[in-house]
């Protein structure tokens, strides 16, 4: 199968800090990547460089056959790659429905026909379409960040600590709503503090320590029980 997204020998940081130096991995259309390593092993940044966010110092980044790792953030939307931030950085004083609307700037799709389509996938939110989204709960929130990304029909999805402050009830609702783009297709990559949940929605896994990184399978991290604390950057078990 033909892969829709490759990075490979991805290195980037801020300043003198090198925070990833060696990134590679590729994905096919409807896989979903989870991106797992302890604070600060460089999770968001690696978002927020595929994103266009932060400078790609050295390595490509390849959508289908193109190369995009100099297109700016929104070249790189309208190609189809959507990015929903860590702390879900909802505009709280604008209502849902201008969240959403603000979601779809750069599409040039059919902004109403993509509201439908929204808000048929996040039926809850057309109840709220009225709502500031400040005063919406946090699982709430969440729901609207993803769906002010699907505004522009993305081809890969980039989540950030999508669970993250969320109660367990909201939690799970969040991995299903990933679940379900999965089966419609999107590409997701994804990081959570809660290593297990996150492996368990995931085919792959990237594995940050030290600025490098290690694909793992599925097969390797479900022999571990999700579990990080058991698995070596080699996939092996820690001590052997
Ligand atoms: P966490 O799990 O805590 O969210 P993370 O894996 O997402 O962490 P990053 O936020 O990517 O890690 O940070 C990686 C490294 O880059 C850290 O050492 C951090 O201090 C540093 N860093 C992050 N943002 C900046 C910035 N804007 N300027 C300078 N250094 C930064």
């Amino acid at each position: 199968m033909e892969k829709i997204f490759r990075v490979e020998h991805l290195a980037c940081g801020y300043g003198e800090l090198t925070v990833l130096s060696d990134i590679c991995f590729s994905l096919e259309e409807g896989e979903a990547l989870a991106v797992v390593g302890i604070n600060g092993a460089g999770k968001t940044t690696l978002f927020r460089t595929l994103a266009g966010l932060e400078l790609c110092r050295n390595g490509t980044i390849w959508y289908r056959e193109r190369r995009i790792e100099q297109l700016s953030p929104p070249q790189r939307v309208q190609l189809g790659i959507s990015l929903v931030p860590e702390g879900r950085q909802v505009f709280e004083e604008l209502t849902v429905n201008d969240n959403l609307k603000a979601g779809g700037y750069l599409s040039s799709r059919n902004q109403v026909m993509e509201l439908v389509a929204v808000y048929n996938q996040f039926p809850q939110l057309r109840n709220l379409s009225k709502q500031q989204a400040g005063y919406l709960s946090g699982g709430e929130q969440q729901q609207l960040a993803i769906a002010r990304a699907m505004m522009v029909h993305p081809k890969i999805l980039l989540l950030d600590e999508p669970t993250m402050g969320l109660s367990v009830k909201m939690a799970r609702i969040v991995y299903q709503t990933i679940e379900q783009l999965k089966k419609r297709g999107i590409t997701i990559l994804l990081s959570g503090q809660d290593v297990a949940k996150t492996l368990a929605v995931s085919d792959k896994a990237l594995f940050l320590e030290n600025g490098r990184g290690s694909v793992l399978t599925r097969t390797q991290f479900a022999a571990h029980g999700f579990q990080l604390d058991s698995l070596s950057l080699s996939g092996k078990k820690q001590g052997n």
